[in-house]
């Protein structure tokens, strides 16, 4: 295996090679940038038409061809100046030159490409190995909707054949679950052109998967001493400026409406609304800590461009809370808050994280001191949870230091200590020696939203979700029209159990019947035909094709109702 350098370095070269490919096809081509990326390599082009993923296999074929002819990369230093003169007819390679600070910038050229530069390469083209083009994407020059719209073509690159298939295999296997794929498939959520690009629309089986996230979420909290609050979707525009969200986040803010001459803004955050309950009444040490728990829809701008299924939207809904606390009570609330986290991760069934504790940015908000003592105080309440996390220096947010479990493809549980609300808003309780005291404000989620949290669960699971997650858990399937109402009976007595429950009644056959539930990822049918009904049994099938002994159906209403109570299976 090529160490991971080696690697960069040769696909940031394939990247070129796919460029003078482009070129021999499209003369005119106009080039933007081409670099290396996690698994391989993308190009920006300017090109006289769109292309489409049939031009991928033409433009591997040249690709192979500069490949075979071992082509060597050859580097020269040049003037701006005559660095000008050569890319004359290139516009946005004339604009990076123009950024370069350096006197003389660095030239690559292989075969009949050259390139702006700064390297390094490999040496000829033949020590590129095993590649693939994959998609064609449209990327705005510098990522700036308002610069012309260029097509990115994304490549992989590997130094092996077999390295390559295996990557594929994996993207292959990414796509299947894709949220989005399955989210159209298994009918969960919708978003609209129509309506607003990154606004969620969540149908009946996906607003059930909610319900009883947020159900959990709710019965636990309140388990755990969180008082359950609801926040205003609108406020007045003052109040963000004097949280500062209108200075530091106007970019993600949306427009301010005007409403009896005062403008107000739909809060992109729910801790003003928290801070607002927290100080209708004065509050003494002994009250605190006052934890507030609200599901609560924000909304926030995000690039179209960004925007992606579930998981970057612009409308959300946090599972937020905010604790009040005095400095002295911090360590507990924060070992109280990861105590929930891993148990919310857990009965998810999501394993393998990795937790970091965010120190202090080069700006901040609150005293060195402070600071000091909060990071101290999290990395205790992490060491007293047993829980290995490494120290991502400088990444706290400005307003305080903060920690974040994560996963594979979900950012999980954030708990984050705040020195910027409290003394803006002065947010105080009242101590023992009869003064008043800025709180320790703490903000913290533990799945972070419900559009985003269904997105990796629908991954996680690969939309076969758990028996007490899924959206219908029994479907029940007469052999022919004359077992129809012993199923129904069935389907009456499950209901009333509180089992989401259906019965496949259409005159088709049993297999077709069975392979749309296993289509549906229904956890479990129940085939019932003349046997069955003569002796009040089920024939029971699991999702996975797998049988289980046929049994009295009142031993397996008994036994559903156990396991979903346990968030288990059967
Ligand atoms: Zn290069
Ligand atoms: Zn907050």
């Amino acid at each position: 295996m090529a160490d991971k350098d080696n690697l960069e370095i040769m696909r940031h070269s394939a990247a070129h090679v796919m460029a003078e490919a482009v070129l021999s096809i499209f003369p005119e081509a106009k080039f933007g940038i081409g670099p290396a990326i996690q698994d391989g390599f993308y190009y920006d082009f300017e090109l006289p038409r769109p292309l489409t993923p049939d031009d991928l296999p033409v433009i591997e074929a040249k690709m192979g061809k500069i490949i075979a002819a071992n082509l060597p990369f050859t580097r020269q230093e040049v003037t701006k100046k005559k660095a000008k003169a050569i890319f004359a007819a290139q516009p946005y390679k004339l604009e990076l030159i123009d950024e370069i600070p350096d006197e003389k910038v660095s030239l690559y050229q292989q075969g009949e490409f050259i390139d702006l530069c700064r390297g390094p390469h490999v040496s000829s083209t033949g020590e590129i190995k095993a590649f693939k083009l994959l998609s064609i994407a449209g990327a705005y020059w510098r990522g700036d909707e308002h610069r012309p719209m260029l097509q990115r073509v994304y490549g992989v690159a590997f130094d092996t054949e077999e390295a390559l298939a295996e990557h594929l295999k994996k993207l292959d296997e990414a796509a299947r679950r894709d949220h989005r794929k399955l989210g159209k498939e298994l009918d969960l959520f919708s978003l609209h052109e129509e309506a607003g690009p990154g606004l969620v629309h969540w149908h009946p089986k996906g607003a059930v998967i909610r319900r009883l996230i947020e159900d959990f979420w709710k019965d636990e909290h309140i388990k755990r001493g969180y008082n359950l609050v609801y926040t205003p979707h609108i406020a007045k525009l003052d109040l963000w400026k004097t949280s500062g969200h209108w200075e530091f986040y106007r970019d993600y803010l949306y427009s301010p409406m005007e409403v009896e001459g005062q403008e107000y803004i739909i809060k992109p955050m729910n801790c003003l609304g928290h801070i607002m309950i927290y100080k209708t009444s004065q509050h003494s040490y002994r009250e605190l800590p006052l934890r507030y728990a609200e599901l609560g829809t924000v909304y926030r701008y995000e690039r179209s461009g960004v925007l992606h299924g579930l998981s970057r939207v612009r409308g959300f809904t946090q599972d937020d809370a905010h604790i009040f606390c005095r400095f002295d009570q911090l360590e507990d609330e924060v070992a109280g808050v990861l105590d929930l986290a891993l148990f919310m991760i857990d009965t998810f069934g999501f394993s393998d994280y990795q937790v970091f504790l965010s120190t202090r940015p080069e700006k901040y908000a609150g005293t060195l001191q402070a600071w000091e003592e909060a990071t101290e105080t999290l990395s205790r309440a992490l060491v007293r949870q047993g829980i290995p996390y490494s120290v991502d220096p400088g990444e706290g947010v400005f307003y305080g230091p903060k920690i974040d479990i994560k996963f594979e493809g979900w950012q999980g549980p954030t708990i984050q200590v705040d020195f910027n609300l409290p003394p803006r808003f002065n947010v105080t309780y009242i101590g023992e020696d009869g003064k008043e005291h800025l709180v320790a404000m703490v903000h913290r989620t533990v799945l972070g939203s419900m559009e985003r949290f269904l997105a990796s669960l629908i991954e996680h699971y690969g939309g076969a979700f758990p028996l007490w997650l899924a959206p219908v858990q029994v479907v029940i399937i007469p052999v022919a029209d004359r077992h129809l109402e012993y199923a129904r009976k069935l389907e009456a007595e499950l209901k009333s159990e509180g089992v989401r429950v259906g019965v496949d009644g259409r005159s088709e056959t049993v297999n077709l019947k069975i392979r749309q539930a296993q289509l549906d990822k229904i956890p479990y049918m129940l085939v019932v035909g003349d046997k069955e009904v003569a002796a009040s049994t089920v024939s029971v099938r699991l999702r996975s094709g797998e049988k289980l002994d046929l049994q009295p159906f009142g031993d397996f209403k008994q036994d559903l109702k156990a396991a979903i109570i346990r968030r288990a299976s059967l």
